[in-house]
């Protein structure tokens, strides 16, 4: 039978976002690159199966109201799926089967046993008061109830949920059976059987990763920047990713000069006091009007003349349009695909130093699976136990893509992404075709 169409750019269903089509390219980049077994391709770049559900609520004003929800699982050769659940007002199939791509691609090349799974409810979380958000959480999670499960598949949080989606997750799905399964879900709260550590892990492990950069083109004689009072770094998104980095890299003496969120940027050319800037977040909600700092635009912000730029809100901010005026000479992809691929050949033809999103974010899906495996177990380690075993994961995935990207003399999003591949293919040869 010959490849149908869905053989090189994804099927019509799946292919209406950039973030899905843009992983599928350079999946087959890698693919060419690494002379991938064809037929592996080829069921790698459509998911294995997707739900849409209809989740309806009762608003506070006694009206109901109808959201659509997703939950797509991308690959489950290496075990259950694992992936977050994003609420956003645009968020749609196609993109949350991009992201659960990019999961399968994330767990395999950190070494996990899991695959890749997304999922997501297309609303503005911050048009929900409390009360509507949890009765959409409760119903979305009984909606996809029959797919999900500690054994089967296990949501975590990601942009615009949080540890309390999860607790009312857990909880819906521990309700309908009668007892708690405290393993479907990770990045709960400490008290319902989460991790210590977990809601700082994906920023931790970005910086991690900024400071391999540093080292290794430092160790290779190429130009790059120190990670200390001289470095200067800017962070785009000061969500539960982007706050954290930006507090573990000023924590390391760097001058922090720009961050933004969604409302804007703020900018200081001798540092922001970065505890100071969340602790004025926390009460306030949004970035502007903290004293001591410019407000600026989040264009500004990613053309700010600095060392190290941390894209951390969302996908596709970095693009043809803008990459010129992109000045960093590291930028650690916090956020899943922030910058397109025509932007990408662009920076790496310059020579900046991308640490891609499947490596650079994978601490936040390294904790998620401490959590489960401390779950199982019923013991639970100190904070310090678990930063030293992301430490140890994430130095090991680092290496594994610089061999890679020496072995193949290609770029790193390519080199993380045959890493990735590499481990999975193996075993989706070995476990064959069902039936
Ligand atoms: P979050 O909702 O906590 O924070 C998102 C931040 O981005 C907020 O500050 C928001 O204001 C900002 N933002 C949203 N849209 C924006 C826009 N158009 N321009 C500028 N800023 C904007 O989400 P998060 O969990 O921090 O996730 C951020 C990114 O990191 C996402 O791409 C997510 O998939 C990825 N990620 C998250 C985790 C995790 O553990 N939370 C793990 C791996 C990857």
């Amino acid at each position: 039978m010959s490849t149908s169409k869905s053989g090189t750019l994804g099927s019509h269903l799946w292919d209406s976002s950039d973030l899905y089509r843009n992983s599928v390219l350079q999946l087959q980049e890698a693919a060419d690159v690494m002379r991938l077994d064809p037929n592996v391709a080829e069921r790698l770049k459509v998911p294995k199966r997707a739900l849409i559900v209809s989740v309806p609520i009762r608003l506070d004003n006694g009206n109901i109201k109808v959201f659509e929800g997703y939950r797509v699982q991308h690959n489950m050769t290496l075990g259950p799926g694992k992936g977050g659940i994003r609420f956003h007002p645009e968020v749609n199939l196609s993109e949350v089967a991009g992201l659960a791509m990019l999961m399968t691609f994330k767990c395999s090349l950190v070494g996990l046993p899991l695959g890749g799974a997304k999922g997501g409810i297309r609303v503005d979380p911050t048009q929900l008061s409390r009360q509507e958000a949890q009765s959409l959480t409760r119903r979305y999670t009984t909606e996809i109830n029959m797919i999900i499960g500690p054994d089967k598949d296990i949501p975590a949080p990601d942009v615009g949920t949080d540890a309390q989606h999860m607790a009312w997750m857990m909880d819906t799905f521990s309700q309908e059976r009668g007892f708690a399964i405290p393993g479907v879900v990770t990045g709960k709260p400490v008290e319902v059987g989460g991790s210590l550590g977990r809601a700082e892990s994906t920023g931790r492990g970005v910086v991690y990763t900024i400071q391999h950069a540093a080292k290794h083109l430092a160790a290779t004689g190429q130009q790059g920047p120190k990670i200390d009072s001289s470095t200067t770094v800017a962070v785009h998104g000061f969500g539960k990713v982007g706050a954290v980095a930006a507090l573990e890299i000023f924590n390391l003496g760097t001058k922090v000069i720009a961050v933004s969120d969604i409302s804007g940027g703020l900018y200081n050319k001798n540092g922001l006091n970065i505890p100071e800037v969340i602790k004025y977040f926390t009460k306030n909600r949004t970035l502007v009007g903290y004293p001591e700092a410019e407000l600026i635009s989040n264009e500004e912000l990613l053309a700010v003349n600095c060392d190290v730029l941390i894209p951390a809100a969302i996908d596709g901010v970095i693009t043809k349009d803008n990459v010129s005026r992109v000045k960093a000479k590291i930028i650690a992809e916090g956020a899943n695909g922030p910058i397109t691929n025509e932007a990408l050949k662009e920076l790496e033809e310059r020579g900046v130093f991308i640490i891609p999103d499947v490596l650079c974010n994978a601490g936040g899906v390294i904790v998620s699976y401490f959590e489960w495996v401390q779950g199982i177990q019923n013991l639970f380690w100190s904070e310090t136990e678990v930063n030293a075993r992301l430490a140890e994961v994430m130095a090991t995935a680092f290496k594994k893509v610089m061999d890679v990207q020496s072995r193949h003399r290609c770029g790193m999003k390519t080199a993380a992404l045959i890493s990735g591949v590499e481990r999975l293919a193996k075993a989706m040869l070995l476990r064959g075709l069902f039936p």
